[in-house]
């Protein structure tokens, strides 16, 4: 546990995200991200930029060599997922959306080489109170609710700040978790957004949402100011006042060198309407490799340490996931356990089926994937997901 503590504590170290109490929208589907990069948090990626950025040049070799197996190159990373409903244990996101949002961040982030999954069973946190979150509220939130070494994903009904107005989303900085709106984390574009803060990534307008963006339209100092990429053109705040509905800008805001800001509505990190946002730059890409080459030893979560509390199939757990040399094995409590399991994919066709009497599965047969492994004893069955 010690060799834990000591990397929580890097991990917490490693994130200073501060949050604005900035006023935002009106209505819910204007609730934006309320993220913003504190000085903290430049300091210290200022402080692991070379790394980072020799992680970048690696990313860089991988993208330009076509043949580069993409299976040996991706990176798994495991998001706890909690739901909150209310403490009747109505509503909440369904499992479902949870699977959904996941696959389309899988989508996104395959070019950066990454495939987030699962860990273990979903969290539900069962409270009135906090379905109707507000910022500020996180230490209650967590509780006993948080897995080291995971990304620790809060999916809850209604978050509001402050002034009582409505939030998308955000990272904490203090914990390093992210908390979503159950309505944005299904858009197709929040929660990567959210993703790309934890991996360093800044709003394409910069670190502050108040104040217009240092960043010049020429470019010139594209690498310092603004979100210090350089393939994301300078950014003056988007906001669905100056997006039409066809994505184009309309605002007329200049730079202080008198240039016509041409944002980028396209940009997941940008403030531009949800429905518009669906990339990613190649420099994000890079970037967010990057910052996670860094720090990828605080990402990897101890399957051993779950710990079974009682005989029945139910606290049975599946490791490793994903799956590695072929082989999925269970930690079940029972003496020479006879299990019948079958595995599926999400349409539901069975694709193996067998017995285990050794707590040992051979998955060989499957191509690389997520998922399910029913598994049944006579007298109770559970369902565990799985990647290979
Ligand atoms: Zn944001």
């Amino acid at each position: 546990m010690k060799l834990y503590n000591t990397k929580i504590k890097l991990f917490l170290f490693s994130i200073f995200i501060s949050i604005s109490s900035f006023v935002f929208s009106q209505n819910e589907s204007e609730s934006i991200c309320a993220t913003e990069t504190s000085q903290q948090f430049l300091n210290h990626y200022n402080s692991i930029k070379k790394q980072v950025k020799s992680f970048e040049q690696e990313f860089i070799k991988m993208k330009s060599n076509k043949n580069y197996n993409t299976r040996k190159t991706l990176n798994f990373i495991p998001i706890k997922a909690h739901i909150v409903r209310t403490t009747n244990h109505n509503g909440g996101l369904s499992e479902t959306s949870v699977i959904k949002a996941i696959e389309n961040l899988n989508e996104i982030y395959a070019d950066a080489f990454m495939k987030f999954y699962l860990f273990d069973e979903i969290n539900y946190l069962d409270s009135d109170e906090l379905s109707n979150f507000k910022k500020g509220n996180e230490q209650t939130l967590i509780g006993t609710n948080y897995v080291p070494n995971t990304i620790n994903v809060y999916f809850i009904e209604a978050i509001e700040n402050s002034f009582g107005e409505s939030i998308c989303g955000y990272v904490e900085e203090k914990n390093n978790i992210i908390i979503m709106k159950n309505s944005c984390a299904v858009n197709d574009s929040s929660l990567a957004h959210e993703m790309g803060h934890f991996f360093s990534l800044l709003h394409t307008h910069g670190p502050s949402n108040s104040r217009l963006t240092t960043e010049l339209v020429d470019g010139s100092n594209c690498d310092t100011d603004g979100d210090g990429i350089c393939d994301t053109p300078a950014d003056p705040t988007l906001s669905n006042n100056t997006i039409d509905d066809s994505c184009n800008y309309s605002g007329n805001v200049k730079d202080s060198h008198g240039n016509f800001f041409k944002p980028d509505t396209r940009n997941i990190m940008s403030y531009s309407r949800k429905s518009c946002r669906n990339y990613f730059s190649e420099q994000q890409f890079s970037r967010i490799y990057g910052y996670y080459k860094t720090i990828e030893d605080s990402l990897k979560p101890d399957y051993h340490e779950i710990e079974t509390e009682n005989n029945d199939l139910i606290s049975v757990k599946i490791y490793p996931n994903p799956v590695s040399n072929d082989k999925l094995f269970l930690k079940v409590s029972l003496e020479n356990p006879s299990i019948n399991y079958t595995i599926t994919n999400f349409q539901g066709q069975t694709l193996s089926q067998g017995k285990t009497s050794n707590k040992e599965i051979n998955v060989n047969n499957l191509s690389p994937g997520s998922y399910l492994l029913v598994l049944d004893n006579g007298t109770s069955s559970v369902v565990r997901k799985f990647i290979k």
